[in-house]
């Protein structure tokens, strides 16, 4: 089971991890974009972590609501209105809840991530974050129908994320900024995938405590 406060936790450990990992996501966003990726999601983040105390007692979908609306509004780019989406779709599965089983927090996930592809009509290959979230995604509908615990279950999500956002090196951008270099972003990792990739490590992380 994953609580609200775990929810609450990890929302605030993020913009803690944005902050340290800043300069590394905005060193890969100036390989194959425009090299402010780590500055849109410490900004982003930071303003979660100032909105949250005042809904911190509310259900979770009111959280990750909160959550989407404040990086839709704070960050600019691709990744604040995608990132925004994400956590608005998954605030209509959280609706209600006070905690989540392994099960919904997948059905959340996945919504967050089909709100992404609504938005940004990425396809698996393009290198975008989702070529993080979908392996993950299928790694956690894996350990469902195993009926495996919540926390083994997000480490293997994690793991294959990151198997995920080493793929990304390979592949030719065709969405975003990183799509007008062509054949010449073949060789980078995919900021926005190592950044969905951060996000799944904070709240393995927490669910591990
Ligand atoms: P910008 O490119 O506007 O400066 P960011 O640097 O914050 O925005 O985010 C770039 C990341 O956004 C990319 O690394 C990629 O993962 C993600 N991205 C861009 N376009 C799309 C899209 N259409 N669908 C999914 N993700 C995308
Ligand atoms: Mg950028
Ligand atoms: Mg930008």
């Amino acid at each position: 089971m994953l609580t609200r406060e775990q929810i609450v936790t990890w929302l605030m450990a993020c913009a803690e991890v944005f902050q340290q990992e800043r300069d590394f996501l905005t060193g890969l966003d100036s390989d194959i974009g425009d090299g402010d990726h780590g500055i849109n999601m410490q900004r982003g983040f930071a303003k979660v972590a100032e909105k949250l105390p005042s809904v911190a007692d509310q259900e979770i979908g009111q959280i990750l609501k909160t959550t989407g609306m404040t990086l839709l509004s704070s960050v600019g780019g691709a990744s604040g209105p995608l990132y925004g989406t994400f956590f608005i779709r998954t605030a209509q599965v959280a609706d209600g809840h006070q905690s989540l089983t392994l099960s919904e927090l997948h059905a959340m996930l996945r919504e967050g991530v089909e709100g992404i592809v609504a938005r940004g009509r990425a396809e698996p290959g393009d290198k975008t974050m989702c070529d993080a979230w979908w392996p993950a995604l299928a790694a956690l509908a894996d350990a469902e129908a195993r009926g495996i615990a919540l926390a083994p279950a997000l480490a293997a999500a994690l793991s294959a994320a990151e198997k995920g956002v080493q793929a990304t090196i390979g592949m030719q951008a065709r969405k975003g900024r990183a799509s007008y270099l062509g054949e010449r972003s073949i060789g980078h990792q995919d900021p926005g995938a190592t950044s969905s990739w951060l996000l799944l490590l904070t709240l393995a992380r927490i669910v591990e405590e």
